[in-house]
């Protein structure tokens, strides 16, 4: 399956065809190994066995929905592909609608852009919709639970108690946020009460800081990185790195783990700019996490669950962007426009984290089909929303703070609640930082023993450890969301 995605990603290959191959393995995933799985599952009495069996199950679990769903997720996958808009009478893909809004300075182009992709996101709402009631139904079947039960069971998770932690987010930064927000409207010249998504997408592409990350040192900042933590990519036989340019290779840069940790590959199409440089380094991260994975680790830890353990080092390489020392070190940034630079950046994070905070409230009561309003505390009231599309256009608006519609109700979903991952990932980040700035001094990525530091958390691939495991191996009790807000609220007031 990874081969097979991986073939079509980078553009060697025009189809993807995982319905073959999942109907070739069929045997494997039946209701009946899901049941035996469940069986030595419940009878596993080492924790470490326990662990395994959990993976496995899911695992089964996830590929028999998957190759229940395969013809309709096809069917969304094609569609989603060949989809079309018109633009000033030229014809334009669905899936390019998003970038072309990003990088589109006039307003009222955004907004016609934004009016014209509802069509074809109507489409794709509506076999999400039908994706999803299969699933419901066929999670229930399979496992017993319904969707928020079976990912809180499978991910070790309390979903609502994750979600009362991000209001109280929400709540603690609304300032701050609000604060920086008004600025920038006003820098734009656009009225606070008519802000919306896309004007905020054109700010986050931040095209004036283009020229301080250029697309040809792209690759070689990485590789200057890598090497002061000790790690020289160009002798990393099992990280490939494919830079090479084909026309229908996905633009934005990617890891993909076919076998951890001895064929990782990192894949990159270099455009420029500081996002591409964020994404890259971010990518970078998964791939030195998966290719330092120990080798004697069993398959499931190496391959399995814990989204959050790798997007936290992903996230660690992914922020150097967001260190003075490094920016100073690797980028030629003038002293002021390395201050605006961080301000944006810091926004742009907070923004982000916003955003997500706002993704969990919504999708454990989108999954619930818990449609009681929120009143300004984000708590719960009597009324009701009249609609998911509805819920989904009141919590993203609050969240961050423009107005958004319903149109991207079930697009904008994370399937089995990857947006905690990311979230946990984001805490955890913080935290390890932190630490490799105690030990190693304020310029921690230029010393090899970070980069050997580090390596002895990678050894334990995805799920070796839990994430709080990994915390306490670094002087912590566990995963803390104190340390993201405490340096949330210091950056904003230096910025
Ligand atoms: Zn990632």
């Amino acid at each position: 399956m990874g081969r097979e995605g991986l073939a079509h990603s980078v553009g060697l290959k025009d189809t993807i065809n995982t319905s073959a191959i999942f109907s070739k393995y069929e045997h494997v995933f039946t209701p009946m190994n899901v049941k035996l799985l469940k069986a030595l599952l419940n009878a596993s009495t080492l924790e470490s066995t326990r662990r395994k069996n959990l993976l496995l199950y899911d695992y089964l679990v996830s590929c028999h929905i998957g190759n229940q769903l395969k013809e309709l997720s096809d069917k969304a996958n094609n569609y989603e592909t060949s989809a079309t808009i018109k633009v000033g009478g030229k014809s334009v893909p669905y899936r390019q609608a998003a970038v072309l809004v990003m990088n589109q300075p006039d307003r009222k182009k955004r907004q016609q852009i934004t009016e014209l992709v509802k069509k074809p996101k109507a489409t794709l709402t509506k076999l999400n919709e039908e994706a999803l009631e299969q699933e419901y139904a066929l999670l229930k079947q399979l496992t017993g639970k319904d969707y928020v039960g079976y990912y809180e069971f499978v991910k070790g998770m309390k979903y609502d108690r994750f979600a009362d932690d991000l209001r109280k987010f929400l709540i603690d930064t609304q300032g701050i946020y609000t604060g920086r927000l008004n600025e920038i409207l006003a820098e734009m010249k656009i009225p606070i009460d008519d802000a919306r998504k896309h004007d905020l997408g054109y700010y986050n592409r931040a095209h004036k800081f283009d020229r301080y990350f250029p697309k040809n040192k792209l690759l070689l900042t990485l590789k200057k990185t890598l090497a002061g933590m000790g790690f020289n990519l160009d002798r990393q036989k099992n990280i490939h790195v494919d830079a090479s340019e084909r026309p229908n290779k996905v633009p934005r840069a990617f890891c993909s783990t076919l076998i951890v940790p001895q064929e990782i590959h990192l894949v990159l199409k270099p455009h420029g700019g500081q996002e591409d440089y964020q994404t890259i380094l971010h990518e970078a991260g998964h791939s030195e996490h998966f290719a330092n994975t120990r080798d004697d680790m069993d398959y499931e830890f190496k391959h399995m669950g814990a989204h959050s353990v790798s997007e936290s080092y992903a996230f660690l390489f992914e922020y150097l962007l967001l260190d003075p020392n490094w920016l100073q070190t690797y980028i030629n940034m003038p002293a002021k426009a390395e201050r605006e630079f961080l301000q944006f950046l810091w926004t742009n994070k907070l923004f982000f984290l916003r955003r997500y905070a706002g993704k969990i409230v919504y999708e454990v009561k989108l999954h619930r089909n818990d449609l009681r309003k929120l009143d300004e505390d984000w708590k719960p009231m009597r009324e009701k929303y009249a609609s998911a599309a509805d819920m989904y256009a009141d919590i993203f608006s609050r969240a961050i703070c423009v107005k958004c519609e319903g149109v991207d109700y079930l697009i904008d979903v994370d399937s089995g609640f990857y947006s905690a991952d990311y979230l946990k990932a984001w805490m955890f980040e913080v935290q390890i930082r932190k630490v490799l700035k105690e030990r190693f001094g304020p310029t921690w990525f230029t010393n090899k023993k970070a980069g050997a530091f580090l390596k002895d958390l990678w050894q334990f691939g995805s799920s070796g450890m839990t994430q709080d495991e990994l915390a306490q191996r670094i002087g912590y009790d566990k995963v803390d969301k104190r340390y993201l807000i405490e340096e949330l609220l210091e950056a904003f007031e230096a910025h």
